[in-house]
């Protein structure tokens, strides 16, 4: 949790809670479980089904509101990584503390929240009675990494209004097309390869076939690294100069 975060497509990060499952091949290496296992959100660990999450402090949720008020300020466009560590849409959160969450958001209209989820199947019924069209600081994004992942899971990320519809691949853990009559729908796409211990490779062809298909629709595209045992940092220099696009949606 970070105001000012490395990750190149928000700014900041911010999670309501710790905690999640594991829910697919993505999940394989997740960084938010190791450091979890360290025991550093009060001395137990917050992964798997039926364990209990770990609500964050009240002191990080106020800092949300502060960092409203300076938008609210200063004007400037301030993105909100929500939830780096967790899911909001995680079967095992309870209600009460996403109702809590919805209201946060509601209050904060100088921030757009980028929530990405694993979970895109739950989000219909998990969302506050008030959404209608979709929140208007909300961009909703579906991590997809497989093909498989993208048959089974883009319509349900289309289905739910939203200000924004996105699509985090990362880890890309192979080449995915995306039908063209959904990616015109879509507001934006992250790609980026695995890093860390045991990184997966990523095919810098997979990144490129997803850049030309964007290119193609129209949709904003930001590869945030290619990843692996040699290419572990986000720099730009480290990427083929065709790939180097580190677009962010303009939404007014
Ligand atoms: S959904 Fe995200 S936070 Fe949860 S286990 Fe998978 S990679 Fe980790």
């Amino acid at each position: 949790m970070a105001e000012r975060t490395s990750i190149g497509w928000t700014r900041s990060t911010w999670n309501p809670w710790i905690g999640c499952s594991r829910t697919g091949p993505g999940c394989d290496h997740c960084y938010a479980e190791r450091m979890d296992a360290r025991g550093i959100f009060g001395g137990v660990t917050h992964w798997g089904a039926g364990v209990p999450r770990y609500r964050t402090s009240t002191a990080n949720w106020n800092q949300v509101y502060r960092w409203n008020k300076v938008a609210a300020r200063t004007g400037e466009f301030w993105p909100v990584f929500t939830a780096s560590q967790a899911d909001i849409f995680d079967n095992e959160v309870p209600e009460v503390w996403r109702e809590d969450f919805w209201q946060l958001i509601r209050d904060c209209p100088h921030l757009t929240f980028q929530i990405v989820t694993k979970r895109i199947g739950n989000v219909a019924r998990m969302l506050p009675p008030d959404w209608g069209s979709g929140y208007p600081n909300v961009w909703l994004i579906a991590t997809i990494v497989t093909q498989a992942e993208a048959d089974r899971d883009l319509g349900k990320l289309l289905s739910v209004p939203a200000r924004l519809h996105g699509l985090s691949m990362e880890p890309l853990l192979e080449r995915v097309r995306i039908p063209i009559e959904q990616l015109i729908k879509l507001g934006w796409v992250i790609v980026g390869g695995e890093s860390g211990p045991g990184a997966r490779i990523m095919l810098t062809e997979w990144a490129q076939d997803l850049l030309k298909q964007c290119d193609f629709a129209g949709v904003p595209f930001f590869l945030k690294q290619l990843g692996g045992a040699t290419n572990k940092r986000a720099d730009l220099d480290q990427i083929p100069p065709d790939l180097r696009r580190r677009e962010i949606p303009h939404v007014v």
